[in-house]
């Protein structure tokens, strides 16, 4: 499904500082005095690598009682910093107020935070006060790995009349044990771009991470991903920041941490190059042919096996054979050189395909559907 946003292209509005350098927006995570930002501005804007200053004003707490932005105040001191190293500034905004704010006090660009993505009456709100304004809006995903929102929140701020549109991959909460403060789900940030691929994705490693030592790792890695650009945290001294400071980088630890960043390009130039890969993508869709073939046989098989079930009033799952299935395809795939979390998660996909497929012919006199689990 291709969605139908109105997009301008990214370089209607923002660029790389230089070139062969990677499009980056960098700063505080919060403007905390006049004194930080605008010093903190100064460094970054000396690194030449920045396209837009960022600094959030209002700040969404999970908690109360925390630092909650320095509020309007911190529209004067972006002005400042901006007259005074000339970078355009990017502030989140997340009620009309905010906006009607930040525009009156000339921020370049706006982002909707993660949390207000996941708001359909806050992006709303937002998008009815951008309505007849030509600025530059990013949205960041929703903290939920929820798909429909992000898009939803693209196509209302879309509607609303803004076509200088990004968004930011900023990660998604998750229950599940990880070394990131945000999974990354890179699944869901490409799917976005196939839905929508004139749609800029900018990713924002600070939020994924949650910590500087994985910065450069996940950076590089939305590079080599086709990511338009980067936000990154920049504070001038990180240990003293309010909020965010295990994530933040001082100026010159962002400048040298881009400067080591790889930029490569989608289009392949040799055609010695161009060759090879069109020789190995042919065996790759070869073999992906196949590997659905042996799916759908595998399934016609299941089938049988369900009808089986049925009618000798056997149980769908039998927890002793699945874990043998688990157990030796595991083993087996190891010995072939595929990574063992791999080979599990392709079978829990297959397993509960086939226990879907089963359920429905147990229960076809229901009309019941269920949708895939894994997915
Ligand atoms: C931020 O960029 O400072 C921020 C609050 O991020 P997010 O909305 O991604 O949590
Ligand atoms: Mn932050």
């Amino acid at each position: 499904m291709k969605l139908d946003l109105k997009i301008q292209p990214l370089n209607t509005w923002i660029k790389p500082a230089q070139e062969n350098q990677p499009l980056l927006i960098a700063g505080p995570c919060s403007a905390e005095t006049e004194e930080q930002l605008v010093a903190t501005a100064h460094l970054l804007a000396k690194t030449g690598r920045l396209s837009a200053l960022r600094a959030g004003i209002w700040k969404p707490r999970t908690r109360p009682g925390e630092f909650e932005g320095i509020g309007s105040i911190g529209l004067q001191w972006l002005k400042r910093a901006k007259e005074e190293t000339g970078l355009p500034t990017a502030v989140e905004v997340a009620t009309a107020k905010h906006v009607e704010e930040a525009l009156a006090a000339g921020v370049d660009i706006l982002w909707v935070g993660a949390r207000s993505t996941a708001n359909p009456f806050t992006v709303q709100e937002i998008a009815d006060a951008l309505r007849g304004v030509d600025v530059p809006v990013m949205v960041k995903n929703p903290v939920n790995p929820d798909l429909s929102l992000w898009i939803g929140a693209l196509e209302r701020i879309n509607n609303a009349g803004i076509t200088k549109l990004a968004g930011i991959h900023r990660g998604f909460s998750s229950h599940e044990k990880s070394a990131f403060r945000n999974e990354p789900m890179w699944d869901l940030a490409i799917n976005l771009k196939t839905h929508a691929p004139e749609l800029p994705i900018i990713n924002d490693p600070s939020h994924i991470t949650g910590s500087r030592d994985l910065i450069p790792y996940v950076a590089q890695k939305a590079l080599d991903m086709d990511m338009q650009g980067l936000m990154i945290e920049s504070h001038i001294d990180p240990s003293v920041a309010w909020t965010d400071a295990k994530q933040q980088v001082t100026p010159s630890a962002l400048d040298e941490l881009v400067g080591n960043l790889t930029l490569r390009k989608p289009e392949i130039k040799s055609a010695e190059v161009k060759d090879a890969l069109a020789d190995l993508r042919n065996q790759i869709d070869k073999i992906d042919d196949l590997v659905i073939q042996k799916l759908a046989e595998r399934m016609q098989i299941v089938e049988k096996i369900g009808n089986y079930k049925k009618d000798n009033g056997i149980t769908i799952l039998q927890v002793n054979r699945w874990d043998e299935i688990l157990q030796k395809r595991t083993r087996y795939g190891k010995a072939l050189k595929l990574d063992e979390n791999f080979t599990e998660k392709l079978l829990e996909l297959i397993h509960s395909e086939s226990i879907r497929k089963q359920t429905e012919i147990m229960n076809s006199d229901s009309g019941i559907k269920e949708n895939l689990t894994h997915a």
